[in-house]
């Protein structure tokens, strides 16, 4: 029988988000239906708002959730109803990255998670009988209710039961993303110099994470002197402004260069200096997204003769139902003290929440959507 739920409707950027009554679908074998108690809010979200990605709307956008399983379809495994889970990105299971572990890099991405739909091309969800776009990384979760699929859905470990689930909501996908760069991606060793380029939850993931690898030093960069306080106290043994020559200062702090960069900025400016940067073997690690006409310049001599890699990364390389948990552990041992970065809003104050993030006050907003 379809449910009845409540979701926050995008129209693009003129519009603001705007909570209507919707009615979820029924579930499909391998798919469960959530309650969800909390979604964080992420640059993604904002990007498909204003028409910088090609998820269609009118739609329900929300791709943090965490909440609990209510219904499961019939071929279900990996929760069961009153399971506390968390949600994360869709993948097909098959094709050659999800066959090796690396389903960040889906070659079925955009029909598992942008289409507005399921991949089949069944709506997810309506209004006034009408299907609305929905499924946006396989939950929709600015909602009351969201249909998640068994690939993107991951229990929360029984050593968690402390910890409430608006805290864990934002753990799949900026986190995950920051963290498993350093962890995964780049595989960071211990004691080598890491320099990592904007101080957002993507960035400040990965400070804390390059303190859990051991790197030394742990240099942020932002231009925002708040947020680099923030990343101080997060792990990073140097803050430089990048208004106040940055790049000099880390050269003079690391002559040899350095083992590791990682840019979540984007600009092609930046990207540039921190591939001049690198030492022997050095890794640039780049997750932050350029327009789509750049095109950035290196070295050939400094690329090849000093083995140097250039590393795309998509979602820190996660396997979720590994590397959540793994998260979570660091997070109960004080490792990963991400709630630093939370400001929690009324679901009902979704605008509120946007706002916070585009003014840089608040770091991570997460929407408390319904009680635990
Ligand atoms: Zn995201
Ligand atoms: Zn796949």
């Amino acid at each position: 029988m379809p449910t009845n739920a409540r979701a926050a409707i995008c129209r693009g950027s003129q519009h603001p988000f705007a909570i209507e009554d919707v009615v979820i679908d029924d579930l499909q074998p391998n798919e469960l239906r959530v309650r969800i108690v909390a979604c964080g809010i992420c640059h993604t979200d904002l990007a498909v708002r204003d028409g910088h990605l090609p998820v269609p709307l009118p739609g329900v956008l929300g791709h943090e959730g965490a909440g609990i399983v209510e219904e499961i379809g019939s071929a279900v495994t990996v929760a069961k109803p009153g399971d506390r889970v968390v949600m994360s990105f869709n993948s097909c299971g098959e094709c050659p990255s999800c066959s090796s572990e690396a389903p960040t890099y889906c070659y079925e991405f955009f029909p598992f998670n942008w289409a507005g739909a399921r991949p089949d091309g069944s709506p997810t969800m309506f209004k006034n009988n009408h299907p609305v776009n929905a499924s946006f990384f396989g939950q929709s979760s600015f909602a009351t209710q969201a249909i998640a699929n068994e690939r993107n859905v991951v229990r929360v470990p029984d050593s968690a039961a402390e910890i409430p689930l608006e805290r864990i909501a934002p753990m799949g996908c900026g986190l995950m993303t920051g963290a498993g760069a350093v962890l995964r991606s780049m595989k960071v060793r211990a004691n080598m110099p890491i320099a990592i380029f904007g101080t957002g939850t993507v960035g400040m993931a990965a400070i804390m994470a390059a303190k859990i690898a051991g790197a030394n030093p742990i240099i942020a960069v932002d231009i925002n002197d708040e947020r680099l306080a923030l990343a101080k106290e997060l792990g990073a043994t140097h803050a430089f402004n990048g208004k106040d020559d940055a790049i000099a200062k880390i050269r003079e702090l690391c002559p040899n260069g350095l083992g590791y960069a990682f840019d979540t900025t984007g600009f092609k400016s930046i990207i540039q200096d921190a591939f001049g940067l690198l030492a022997f073997q050095g890794m640039l690690g780049i997750v932050g997204a350029c327009g789509p006409e750049e095109v950035m310049q290196f070295n050939e001599l400094e690329f090849m003769s000093q083995g140097r890699t250039v590393k795309g990364i998509l979602g820190g390389d996660s396997d979720l139902v590994n590397f959540i948990p793994e998260l979570i552990g660091y997070h109960l041992e004080g490792r990963f003290p991400y709630d630093k970065l939370i400001g929690y809003f009324d679901f009902d104050n979704i605008n509120e929440a946007i706002e916070a993030t585009e003014k840089g006050t608040v770091v991570k907003p997460v929407l408390r959507i319904s009680p635990e």
